[in-house]
């Protein structure tokens, strides 16, 4: 089966709003292994919905919709559609009544535009809205397909998943439906590097499907499978799955809902370890993504941010004459911050971060995206060294995110010297 999306609204079609529905949806309905017609975004036009409908279901089964179930004037998906397939409107009671009783509940007046999310094409099934007042509707136009839900998106996510899906299951019965999935999460690589280490492997004769989706800081592999057989899926998902892993071993942190804090989280507490932070560059960020987790207080003692040369040297006992000679970014400082944290917080592991998130600060030697990271334990000190080339954000969420990586290493066992 293939789908399309349609997503209308003028807010869209002029940059207003961004149109987040229809990557979401799509997103949605490639994990679960079914293909992509197209996407397309119109304005709350009469002619531009129908053409747009045509053109989409030229090319797919079945066809999303979403926006302009709304109240007002500008809404009229609903009669666009049936206009388009020569059907009239009718009045769903039961959508009257619950979209009534919502005004009552949240003590609102009732003025009689309202009754016009309760009118549906002839021969709709209705989609009921557990989040909000506009119902969708499911239609069926010969062969094909059409699903209407809201624009609002926390709305739309919620109805695809209870309304629309099963209704494209129970339409398209004639599609193998069991479906495995597998998410494995990678650090370290650019999205072309991990799709050139697992181009060869022969998925397809397993019945694989593989995905990238880069999700910053990390690219995302995901491996699909849909057959009716559900043992012959898990076997072959298997299969596909230890190839890909073998080819990206060292930069995969985690698999499905694994987060790269979670997983260290898990690591530090069954090695009751504790750990103390010290942040200059990150300002906080690695600190606040360590107390994500619950129960993080067992393992995370402190988390201080020196952003200043003086409070390296006052807190963290970083000599000033190092930070003087070296720099506050420098391999020394980093190295010294981590192991001052460690005996401030008398904590198994420091660890910490000091660079130039730019735009400005940067030097010949040291340009913007310069990044130390270090990591201390009683023994010995690690440090590395990045060069980032990405804006002020995105420098600090993936130095976290190396440091994150290095103690989970650190963890396993995994780090080594250089
Ligand atoms: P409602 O009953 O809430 O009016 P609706 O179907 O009429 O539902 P719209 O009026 O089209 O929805 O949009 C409601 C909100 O959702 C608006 O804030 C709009 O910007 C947003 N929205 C609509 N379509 C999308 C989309 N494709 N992606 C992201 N946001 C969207
Ligand atoms: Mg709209």
């Amino acid at each position: 089966m293939k789908v399309g999306i349609l997503t209308i609204g003028n807010e869209l079609t002029s940059g207003k709003t961004q149109d987040t529905n229809s990557s979401y949806i799509a997103r949605e309905l490639v994990q679960r292994g079914w293909q992509m017609a197209g996407t397309l975004s119109v304005g709350d036009d009469d002619e531009a919905i129908k053409d747009g409908l045509d053109y989409i279901l030229s090319r797919a089964d079945a066809v999303i919709v979403t926006g302009g179930l709304g109240p007002t004037v500008d809404d009229i998906t609903t009669a666009a559609i049936a206009r388009a397939y020569n059907r009239k409107l009718f009045t769903d009671e039961a959508t009257l009544n619950h979209i009534k009783e919502r005004f009552e509940r949240a003590k609102l007046n009732w003025t009689n535009n309202n009754a016009k999310q309760a009118e549906f094409p002839e021969g709709a099934e209705v989609i009921p809205n557990p989040a909000g007042t506009a119902a969708g509707f499911a239609l069926k136009v010969g062969d094909k397909l059409i699903t209407v839900i809201p624009g609002v998106p926390m709305e739309a996510r919620r109805m695809l998943t209870e309304g629309v899906i099963p209704v494209l299951i129970k339409a398209f019965p004639e599609e193998p439906h069991h479906l495995e999935r597998r998410i494995i999460k990678t650090f370290g690589l650019a999205e072309a590097a991990v799709d050139q280490k697992v181009a060869d492997i022969d998925l397809a004769s397993l019945g694989v499907g593989i995905g990238f989706y880069p999700n910053f800081p990390e690219i995302q592999v995901v491996l699909t499978i849909r057959d009716a057989d559900e043992a012959k899926a898990k076997k072959n998902l298997k299969q596909a799955e230890d190839q890909v892993v073998s080819r990206l071993k060292d930069h995969i942190f985690g698999y499905d809902q694994d987060t790269l804090e979670g997983v260290c989280a898990a690591l530090l507490t069954e090695k009751k370890r504790t750990l103390a932070v010290a942040e200059s560059l990150t300002g906080g960020f690695l600190t606040d993504r360590l107390t994500d987790i619950p129960g993080s207080s067992v393992y995370l003692e402190r988390g201080v941010v020196t952003y200043s040369n003086a409070s390296k040297t006052d807190l963290l006992g970083v000599p000033a004459e190092i930070i003087n000679e070296f720099g506050a970014v420098s391999a020394e400082t980093a190295r010294l911050m981590a192991e001052g944290v460690r005996k401030l917080g008398k904590t198994d592991i420091g660890i910490s971060t000091t660079g130039i998130a730019g735009p400005t600060g940067g030097t010949e030697k040291k340009p913007v995206g310069t990044v130390f990271i270090a990591l201390a334990d009683k023994d010995k000190t690690y440090c590395r060294q990045y060069g980032y080339r990405w804006d002020r954000r995105r420098i600090k969420m993936i130095t976290t995110q190396a440091l994150l990586l290095m103690l989970k290493r650190y963890l396993t066992g995994e780090l080594t010297d250089e």
